[in-house]
């Protein structure tokens, strides 16, 4: 087989870069390990920038997203039981975010994949990036008994935190920073009407806790647990009770809740790679960085770097420009960086670090109460918040 450009993974990532390039007349092949139904079972992120939304609607993708995806101009900070209302549309001057559930949007990619005739494997199995180095990398995989090779101009590694593509490079041209936190967030989906219209990020003393959604029927409730807690721990009751502790009475007191349709646990985690490119493969997303989800900026990070990307081979195959390409994986991860400050900041802000003393406890209430009282600050916030431009 052969094609211009070769993805590995159909996640986000993978697929959103796959329809834009093929919009713009650029060859290109999707490996996925899993099945369809498996990519789209799962349960991650639903708060994407305005930069995002965009991007969707480039890839010809956006048009259920617009219908049914729930533009939000603010959201609240619950603390020692009062709510403060972040205004996002009046501190950035007219911008907003729009809810719209990642399961959603994949599953609108893959229809835009299937509408235009772009190929995306399936349960490719085995997958390796090789000779990466050369002009002429290419991808090996097995798909049932059959061994696959795929020849191509360029590979892009979209296959998320635990994927081939950023193994395959070489220990000594890259440098990793990592943060891992000593604690994760126990999420529950419940089709029971969300509790408020604008997403509650609490800080409590007994741990951080958030109510989000993902449509008028369908709430998405996280609370901080340690990471030595399994989602066996956790009853539905005793999560709702435990919910309901660390949030405002007058929040709590109307809370609808009902049987949980999905519980996981997610470790908080933040990691990058430097570069993002080595000879002729990229790496783009997880695949290259998270971030704890607080803020919202795992997703739309992958879409930043997708961006770049995209415009990159779109100079190489449409102006024969390598300029952009060279640079991608400093164009990248100068955004990647903001979106890490960011999520760590957030996080900082608002969890429980059972780790740390008073001092960094009264740091942290100060943090609270000077972004209470101080319209830069809550400006800063809002800013990053609604994302960075790219
Ligand atoms: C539990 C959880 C909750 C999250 N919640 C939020 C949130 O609330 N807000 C937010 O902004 N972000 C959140 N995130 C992060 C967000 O979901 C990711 O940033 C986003 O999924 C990144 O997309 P991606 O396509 O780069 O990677 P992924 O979504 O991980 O997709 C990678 C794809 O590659 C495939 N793959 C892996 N290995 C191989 C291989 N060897 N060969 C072929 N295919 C392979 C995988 O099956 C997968 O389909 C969450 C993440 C997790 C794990």
């Amino acid at each position: 087989m052969r094609t211009q450009v070769g993805i590995i993974g159909g996640g986000p990532s993978g697929l959103l870069l796959s329809q834009l390039l093929h919009v713009r007349g650029i060859d290109n092949v999707v490996l996925e390990k899993h099945s369809r139904e498996h990519v789209l079972g799962r349960i991650r992120a639903g708060v994407l920038e305005r930069g995002f939304a965009r991007l969707m609607r480039e890839a010809q993708v956006g048009d259920r997203m617009d219908r049914e995806g729930q533009v939000h101009e603010g959201f609240q900070i619950a603390c020692n039981g009062t709510l403060d209302r972040i205004d996002l549309k009046g501190l950035t001057r007219g911008d907003t975010v729009l809810v719209y559930g990642q399961t959603e949007l994949t599953r609108d990619l893959y229809e835009g994949r299937d509408a235009l005739g772009g190929t995306v494997i399936h349960r490719a199995e085995e997958v390796e990036p090789r000779d990466i180095e050369t002009q002429a990398p290419y991808i090996t995989f097995r798909r049932g008994c059959e061994a696959i090779r795929l020849d191509c101009d360029y590979i892009v590694g979209c296959d998320g935190f635990h994927g081939v593509s950023r193994q395959t490079l070489p220990k000594h041209r890259v440098r990793e920073f990592e943060r891992v936190y000593s604690f994760g967030w126990l999420g529950v989906l419940t089709q029971t009407p969300p509790v408020s219209s604008e997403l509650i990020y609490a800080r409590h003393e007994r741990g951080f806790a958030l109510c989000s959604l993902r449509s008028a029927a369908l709430s998405r409730y996280y609370i901080q647990v340690p990471l030595t807690d399994s989602v066996d721990d956790w009853t539905d009751e005793r999560f709702f009770e435990e919910l309901r502790r660390r949030l405002p009475d007058q929040v709590s007191a109307t809370m609808v809740t009902g049987p949980s349709i999905e519980k996981s646990v997610a470790p908080l985690r933040s990691y990058v790679v430097e570069p993002m490119r080595h000879g002729r493969l990229f790496l783009a997303g997880d695949a290259a960085h998270i971030v704890p989800p607080t803020g919202a900026k795992g997703l739309n990070t992958a879409a930043s770097d997708v961006h770049y990307l995209h415009e990159a081979l779109v100079h190489h195959y449409i102006h024969g420009d390598d300029g952009c390409l060279d640079h991608y994986s400093e164009r990248a991860l100068a955004r990647v960086w903001k979106a890490q400050r960011f999520s760590w900041w957030m996080t900082a802000l608002l969890h429980r670090f059972p780790e740390r003393g008073d001092y960094d406890q009264r740091l942290q209430e100060t943090e609270l109460s000077y972004l209470r009282s101080s319209d830069v600050a809550r400006a800063s916030l809002a800013e990053n918040y609604v994302g960075l431009p790219f």
